[in-house]
């Protein structure tokens, strides 16, 4: 079977509690505004075997303390997510889901009721909307605790204010950011800038340019 990846990372710090695998799926079709990952919307790149990648998370999930899938959106490739999750589910770490979809279009399938997914932020990503929540890009967003291990993963996750952290790691001359910044990307080159260092982005993928 084939999944369509966008990239994936370990540790991912700032998406969950722990150190996570970081899954993002490529292809997405809901094109929020102000989307900081663009780059994951196309459908037909990046598509490897399912076998691959469980190769590569086999050798992190050992020491991962849970696993967060973004994208692109997961459920715009709902046979190669469930591949995925009937893989990495028998480890039982905790699963962070985010959709673009509302809770109402989700809330029968079965990753939601079988218990494939611990945790699922729903519904699509809001600019205009302030942004007060952790783990969540704008207030619209919802957070529910699918299962016992989310409960005691995330259910303090609720209480919280956004932390504003980043993980960043640096691939040639990219630069990959993973969390949820305040006000997006535009926010981070302008304090660069202003430090006179020049980054171009295109919301999801920074560049690196000498001054
Ligand atoms: S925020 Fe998520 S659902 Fe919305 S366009 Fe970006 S990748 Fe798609």
């Amino acid at each position: 079977m084939k999944i369509g990846i966008s990239r994936l990372h370990f540790p991912v710090t700032t998406l969950g509690p722990g150190k996570r695998i970081g899954i993002w799926l490529q292809g997405c079709s809901i094109h929020c505004e102000g989307c900081i990952s663009v780059d994951t919307w196309q459908f037909g790149i990046n598509s490897v075997s399912l076998e691959e990648v469980k190769i590569l998370l086999e050798l992190w999930l050992p020491e991962s303390d849970g696993i967060t899938i973004s994208g692109g959106e997961p459920f715009d490739q709902e046979e190669a997510l469930f591949g995925l999750l009937q893989f990495l589910r028998p480890y039982e770490k905790s699963i962070l889901m985010y959709s673009g979809y509302s809770f109402q279009q989700l809330k029968t399938k079965k990753e939601i009721c079988n218990g494939w997914i611990d945790v699922l932020i729903s519904e699509p990503y809001d600019y205009k909307q302030p942004q007060t929540k952790a783990l969540m890009g704008s207030d619209n967003q919802q957070m529910h605790l699918l299962t016992d291990l989310g409960k005691r993963d995330f259910e303090s996750s609720l209480e919280k204010s956004p932390e504003k952290k980043l993980d960043v790691q640096f691939e040639k001359n990219t630069v990959w950011m993973t969390g949820i910044p305040s006000n997006g990307m535009t926010e981070i080159a302008e304090i660069a800038k202003e430090n006179h260092i020049y980054l171009h982005h295109t919301q999801g993928v920074i560049k690196l340019q000498k001054p």
